[in-house]
C-alpha cells in the first residue's frame, strides 16, 4: 500500500478545502430530521451541486467530477473536518445512484441523477417491512401487473427521511408463486405523493420524525420506473447492500473528524477528570485511525488491476463484497464509542438537545449519540454481519437460523 498521495490528489484535496472554508455555514443547520432542517439541508445540496461538490465521484455528464476512489476519500476527510452539514441526499447518492449506474437504463440515469445531485428530489429507501428486516426476502408488499406498469400495495417501515422526502425506491413481490423467497421480486421507484401512498412519520428517541412508515394502496408505477428486469430485484438489491455497509456509506473521514473533536473535548476537560476517560479517548482515536488505514488498504486493493500497479485514477466507488460486513461492524461500534465517550466527558450538559442554548457544540454530540445507537441495526444488523463474516470470509459452517 502506498500512503503517499499523488500531486493530483493533493490538488483535489486543497481545492475542496478552499471551497468548504468559503461555503460551510458558520452556524450549524437545524437537524435534518425536522421539516425546517430538511429544507435547509436541501438548499445546502443545491449549493454543493452548483460547484460540482455534491457527487464528486460521478461522471461529469451527471454533475460529478469523475473523481477517483482516493479523491472521494480525501474529499470526505475535508468535508467532515470542515464540519459541513450531514447529507440529506445520502440514500439516493450512495444507494440508488450506484444501482442505476449498474442496472438502470440511460433514460433513467438522465432523468433521475441530475435532480438527485441538486437536492431537488430527495430519495427514501423502502426495503424493510414490519416482518421483513434481517430476513428481507420474506417481504410481502406486492407489485401487480397492470396496463403500462405496476400497482404497488403493502406496508414499508423504518424508511429514513421518508417523512419529508419526494420519492422512494424499494423491493416488491411481483411473482408470489416462486420456489424460493428471493425469487420473483422487482425493484421499483415510486413518488411519495402519488395517489394511494400514506406516509406516517415515526418519532425517534429525541422526538424528531426521522423515519416513516409507508402504506401503499394500488399505487401506479409506470414500466419506466422498474430498475433492471422484473423478477430480478434480489440480485439487483444485493449489489447495492455491499455499498451501503461498505465504503460509500461511512467514509473514515467522518470518524477521524469526530475523533479529533473528541480529543479537543478531552483537552478542554476540567482538571481532575477521570483518567479512565482519557484512555477511552485514546482508544477511540486509535479506532478511527485504524479504520482509516484499513479503508486505505481496501482502496489500494480496489484500484489495483489484477496484480498490476494500482490505477489510482480509476473512478471506482468501492464495492467490497462480503468484506463490507467487516467495515459495517467496525464503523458502527466505533461511532458508538466516540459518542458515549464524548457524553461522559460533557456530563449533564452533553444531554441537552440541539435547540437548547447551552448545548455544547450545538447539541451535535447528543444528536450524534442517538443516531449512533442505531448504527448496529441499520444497513443490516451487526449480528447478521457477523454471520456473513463467519460464513463467507472465515469459511465457518453455517450457524443455526
Ligand atoms: C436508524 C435506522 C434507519 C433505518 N433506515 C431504513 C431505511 O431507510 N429503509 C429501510 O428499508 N429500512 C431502514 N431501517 C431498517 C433496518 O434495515 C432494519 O431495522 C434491520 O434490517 C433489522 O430488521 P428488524 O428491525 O426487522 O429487526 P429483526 O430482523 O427482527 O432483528 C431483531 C434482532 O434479532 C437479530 N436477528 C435476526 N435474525 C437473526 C439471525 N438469523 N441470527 C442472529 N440474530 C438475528 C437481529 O440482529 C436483531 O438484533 C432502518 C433502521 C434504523 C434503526
Amino acid at each position: 500500500m502506498d500512503l503517499q498521495f499523488t500531486a493530483a490528489e493533493e490538488e483535489f484535496r486543497a481545492e475542496a478545502r478552499i471551497w468548504l472554508a468559503g461555503h460551510v455555514p458558520t452556524t450549524p443547520l437545524p437537524s435534518l430530521e425536522t421539516a425546517e432542517g430538511f429544507a435547509a439541508h436541501r438548499e445546502w445540496e443545491h449549493q454543493l451541486a452548483a460547484d460540482r461538490w455534491s457527487v464528486v465521484s460521478w461522471p461529469e455528464k451527471y454533475g460529478g467530477r469523475g473523481a477517483s476512489l482516493w479523491q472521494w476519500l480525501l474529499f470526505e476527510e475535508e468535508y467532515y473536518r470542515a464540519g459541513a452539514p450531514g447529507r440529506v441526499s445520502q440514500n439516493g447518492i450512495s444507494l440508488l445512484a450506484p444501482t442505476l449506474f449498474e442496472h438502470g437504463t440511460e433514460e433513467q440515469r438522465a432523468r433521475v441523477l441530475g435532480p438527485m445531485a441538486r437536492g431537488e428530489v430527495i430519495w427514501a429507501q423502502a426495503w424493510s417491512e414490519p416482518e421483513a428486516g434481517s430476513d428481507l426476502a420474506s417481504l410481502r408488499s406486492a407489485a401487480v401487473r397492470t396496463d403500462g406498469g405496476w400497482l404497488l400495495s403493502g406496508q414499508k417501515t423504518w424508511s429514513s427521511r421518508a417523512a419529508f422526502a419526494d420519492r422512494a425506491f424499494g423491493l416488491f413481490r411481483s411473482d408470489p408463486d416462486t420456489a424460493r423467497p428471493h425469487q420473483g421480486l422487482t425493484y421499483l421507484m415510486f413518488p411519495l405523493d402519488a395517489p394511494g401512498v400514506t406516509v406516517r412519520p415515526i418519532g425517534r428517541l429525541d422526538g424528531k420524525p426521522a423515519f416513516a412508515e409507508l402504506f401503499l394502496d394500488e399505487v401506479f408505477v409506470p414500466d419506466a420506473d422498474v430498475i433492471g428486469e422484473p423478477g430480478q430485484g434480489w440480485r439487483i438489491a444485493m449489489s447495492t447492500t455491499g455499498k451501503e455497509r461498505g465504503l460509500t456509506l461511512r467514509s473514515p473521514g467522518r470518524f477521524t473528524a469526530a475523533a479529533e473533536r473528541l480529543a479537543a473535548l478531552w483537552h478542554e476537560a476540567p482538571e481532575g477528570t477521570a483518567p479512565a476517560l482519557g484512555d477511552r479517548v485514546a482508544d477511540a482515536l486509535i479506532g478511527a485511525r485504524a479504520y482509516q488505514l484499513f479503508t486505505y488498504a481496501h482502496a489500494s486493493r480496489l484500484t489495483a488491476d489484477e496484480g498490476a500497479a494500482p490505477d489510482r485514477a480509476q473512478p471506482k466507488t468501492g464495492d467490497l463484497g462480503a468484506e463490507s460486513s467487516l467495515n459495517k461492524v467496525f464503523w458502527s461500534e466505533l461511532d458508538l464509542a466516540l459518542h458515549e465517550t464524548a457524553l461522559d466527558l460533557l456530563g449533564p450538559y452533553g444531554m441537552l438537545a440541539d435547540d437548547a442554548d447551552e448545548a455544547p457544540a450545538h447539541g451535535s454530540w447528543a444528536e450524534g449519540y442517538t443516531f449512533s445507537l442505531a448504527g448496529p441495526i441499520y444497513a443490516g444488523t451487526n449480528e447478521i454481519q457477523r454471520h456473513i463474516i463467519a460464513e463467507r470470509l472465515l469459511g465457518l459452517p453455517k450457524g443455526r437460523r
